[in-house]
């Protein structure tokens, strides 16, 4: 046996789609919603100090989406669940609490 990781990869793959929306959704709802509280002062510095808030959201959920990413390419080329650095075998525990992990806890 291989190891398909079928159901990390299920995992992964409804992961990739859902922060793909969100980031979608902080990163292009963010200009149409600012021009409607161009009348009122205070809404629009409440709402610019939002949309800086929602950048470096989108920021962090790009990130995450990066890492969800590789680790399905790394499904595809066999080295999944493998430490990107010594290459060990990253702990089980820790793949379940993070499918993305590419890295041993040594390493992270
Ligand atoms: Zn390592």
């Amino acid at each position: 046996m291989t190891g398909t990781h079928d159901d990390t990869r299920a995992t992964l793959e409804q992961e990739r789609t859902q922060l793909a929306r969100r980031v979608d959704e902080l990163t292009a709802g963010g200009q149409v919603d600012d021009l409607e509280f161009d009348a009122d002062f205070a809404d629009r510095g409440q709402v610019a100090g939002e949309q800086g808030e929602n950048l470096t959201l989108a920021d962090s959920l790009q990130n995450q989406l990066n890492l969800v990413e590789k680790a399905l390419t790394r499904i595809d080329d066999g080295t999944y669940g493998t430490c990107e650095i010594c290459g060990k075998d990253i702990n089980p525990e820790r793949l379940e609490a993070m499918p993305a992990a590419g890295l041993c806890i040594d390493h992270a």
